[in-house]
């Protein structure tokens, strides 16, 4: 598209008359009286929220910070602009952006009028925004900013500037950075790559493990003590006599004595700071002793002495409530002393975020699509043939569908629809991630989206669990030393990422993690409305690229390859070389590895035995089928032009052939069997022979690979199958290589 050519601005006395609605598109719907008009200094468009992991206070935008009359009308009609006015090069701006427009514009206006001393926008020069990069650049506190944060902030002067004609008081008059684009600027590459960060495996494993714990088992422990708490707060009452008050309370210790408990303890981060001499009272929980006994004004001196006299003879007890606490099943140990008032609370937060990891994580929905999330949006379904039941979420999809989203269901695991079970129990409200009130006490709980502060919460509260040896998990480790830092992005990624390239990952074990491949694909795939199939694949995309990338760092660092492609490979491996004078003591940009590979025109299929840089034309495997793919189930190492052996897949090779001599060792063994089986051993080092460095005399048998029907031979597939069982463990780096010959 071309780009409008730069004209100066005329600039006019307000073009936007004072009364027009904000946002006209909502003139004759029933918020129009709600919704403001550009005369009001305060924009509050909250009526218009339709997502409810959307916070109300982005949707108000209070211009009364622009405390200089031009700022302020500058932008206004900015914004006005950014969500009316159709431009070339801009898409409008959404209800939901404007916020942090808003932000970025007032950045730049702080910065003109603190280093410029309140420079016009009409005066602005390119040297001062040369001046403002370098600030966006450094941060305030000399803090790394990125790259993509950098590119949004220059955006607002190139913005400015290609929006001038609808300012009508101030206005820039050059084109900022000669037209260049601010990606240009910042000089980020164009990259498809899905910048949000993938979370660790180290983290991810135990992440997930704790979630699932809490959803598991602790849900039962805290459910149980809430409602506990809420028959105290039914009970208890203040218009009692002191006489009635104090035979209950010695009623409840007596009884309380007779189990051979405590009194509850006080939380240590709430102990109130005690005036006057020591008492065995200080480290009592006063107010659930009062909840429990059914004691209005506990405090009172007549009953003090009671309880005194109790402190001193029964001892504390951390928590106090009655709620017993579950024995993990591993170690028979309580995973963590009983609860207080403060606890519950604190626990059912975690449980709630421990809800959101698994369903974020194991369901792939996106955090708009999860805080959608209705009571009864979980059902089951079973297929026509009676034999598989499947658990589905029906909920909203937004993404490329309108603000209003459309509706859409997910297929997903046992643990999503048990963490579904546990949030409705935990809530008697219609939105399961969004209650106005958790009862017995409000808990803004909707807040796990909106920072991730809950989420580190989790991580840091589970540490602590983890540190006491009571739940047989380990800790969610630091990353290069520091806590690793959630958000709610990282988990769709992560998924998606795993599901395309470690089908037998972190979660195995626990949870059965092809299932959750297969399920959620299935979901996706039949509800295409939410796009992660595309997701996928981008990241299968990049893995293989990464992959390829690795080999030829192996081909840099001399690492021995061999095989009928690995000559090709390796010339092809050498251009690259040499092109981008990739030598050692030269130091060449990545990217541009990556660039010059991806041309290389040979998907690579990493394997167990062989990497398959592929090429149809002559894929040995395709000789009596036509495909697109490798078929891997009939792929013959040694003998294929694409087949690439390096020293990765030696210790395979080395496997089969201690294998293949224990068969030799066995007595009564068939001449024919023992003829072969040696011929095998014989093969199988002479295509190991040049990864150790040596060489072997003799030549490959074509004799000895007793030919199939099928095309493949009997010793490949017997080594496949040994290939096969080992790509069962899960953990295993590789893709493993099935029967329909795709990397899965
Ligand atoms: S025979 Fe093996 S190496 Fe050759 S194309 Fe097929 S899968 Fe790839």
């Amino acid at each position: 598209m071309m780009k409008p050519a730069f004209q100066p601005q005329v600039l006019s006395a307000s073009q936007i008359d004072h009364d027009t609605p904000v946002v006209p598109a909502y003139a004759t719907t029933p918020y129009a009286a709600s919704l403001p008009l550009f005369g009001d200094d305060l924009w509050d468009l909250r009526v218009l929220r339709v997502r409810r992991n959307q916070r109300l206070d982005s949707l108000v935008m209070d211009f009364r910070s622009f405390t200089d009359s031009t700022r302020r009308l500058v932008a206004k009609e900015y914004l006005y602009a950014r969500l009316n006015v159709k431009h070339p090069q801009y898409c409008p701006l959404a209800i939901t952006g404007m916020k942090v427009e808003y932000y970025l514009l007032r950045r730049f206006f702080a910065y003109l009028d603190t280093v410029w001393d309140g420079v016009r926008l009409a005066d602005v020069t390119q040297a001062i925004l040369d001046a403002y990069l370098l600030a966006c650049r450094l941060g305030e506190k000399g803090q790394i900013i990125t790259a993509s944060t950098v590119q949004e902030r220059i955006l607002i002067p190139i913005k400015l500037a290609a929006y001038h004609t609808a300012l009508s008081t101030d206005a820039l008059t050059l084109e900022p950075w000669k037209g260049k684009s601010a990606r240009y600027i910042v000089g980020r590459s164009r990259t498809a790559e899905n910048i949000t960060p993938r979370i660790p495996e180290a983290v991810l494993g135990p992440l997930i493990q704790w979630a699932l714990f809490y959803v598991q088992i602790a849900a039962k422990d805290i459910l149980a003590a809430r409602v506990e708490l809420a028959g105290y707060q039914r009970a208890s009452s203040s218009s009692d006599t002191l006489t009635s008050r104090s035979a209950r309370l010695e009623t409840w210790i007596a009884a309380r004595r007779a189990t051979g408990r405590g009194l509850p303890a006080s939380t240590p981060r709430y102990h109130v700071h005690h005036k006057g001499p020591d008492s065995a009272l200080h480290g009592v929980n006063w107010a659930l002793v009062g909840r429990m006994a059914g004691v209005g004004s506990i405090t009172d001196h007549c009953l003090r002495p009671i309880l005194e006299k109790a402190a001193e003879t029964m001892g504390l007890e951390p928590g106090g409530m009655d709620t017993p606490i579950s024995c993990h099943p591993t170690t028979q140990r309580p995973w963590r002393d009983r609860f207080s008032p403060n606890t519950v609370l604190h626990e059912t937060s975690m449980l709630v975020a421990a809800c959101y990891i698994v369903c974020a994580y194991l369901s792939g929905m996106r955090e708009s699509e999860i805080m959608q999330l209705q009571r009864g949006c979980h059902f089951t379904e079973t297929t026509a043939d009676g034999l598989i039941t499947r658990h589905k979420l029906r909920g909203m999809t937004f993404k490329d569908h309108g603000r209003r989203g459309v509706p859409a269901t997910w297929v997903v695991i046992t643990p999503v629809a048990e963490a579904i079970a546990v949030l409705e129990q935990l809530t008697d409200q219609d939105c399961l991630f969004w209650p106005k009130r958790m009862g017995p006490s409000a808990v803004s709980y909707g807040a796990v989206v909106y920072s991730a502060r809950f989420l580190k919460a989790f991580r840091d509260h589970v540490n602590q669990i983890a540190v006491t040896g009571a739940v047989p998990l380990a800790a969610i480790p630091d990353v290069e030393g520091v806590p690793w830092s959630f958000n709610s992005l990282q988990f769709r990624r992560t998924l998606a990422w795993h599901i395309a390239n470690q089908p037998f990952g972190i979660v195995a074990g626990k949870i059965q993690y092809q299932h959750v491949s297969v399920v959620t694909f299935e979901g996706y795939a039949g509800q295409s409305e939410s796009g992660f199939r595309s997701e996928i694949e981008a990241e299968r995309q990049l893995q293989q690229m990464e992959d390829i990338v690795d080999r030829y760092e192996d081909y840099r660092n001399g690492v021995r390859a061999a095989g009928p492609g690995a000559a090709h490979v390796q010339r092809l491996f050498a251009e690259v070389q040499q092109e981008l004078g990739d030598f050692s003591g030269h130091i060449v940009d990545r990217g541009r590895v990556r660039a010059m590979l991806l041309h290389m025109g040979r998907t690579l299929y990493p394997g167990l035995l062989n990497d398959c840089f592929f090429d149809p034309a002559i894929a040995r495997c395709l000789k009596e089928v036509k495909g697109d793919k490798p078929l891997i189930a009939q792929c013959a190492p040694s003998r294929c032009p694409n087949s690439y052996i390096s020293e990765r897949h030696l210790p395979v090779w080395e496997q089969a052939i201690a294998t293949a001599k224990e068969h030799l060792n066995q007595r009564r063994l068939p001449v024919l069997q023992r003829t072969v089986i040696e011929q095998q051993i014989t093969d199988f080092s002479r295509v190991i022979a040049p990864l150790k460095g040596e060489k072997h005399a003799c030549e490959p048998n074509d004799r000895a690979e007793a030919s199939r029907s099928d095309g493949s031979s009997a010793k490949w597939n017997r080594v496949s199958n040994g290939r096969a069982t080992d790509r069962e463990q899960p953990g295993k780096r590789g893709r493993s290589q099935s029967s329909d010959g795709q990397s899965s």
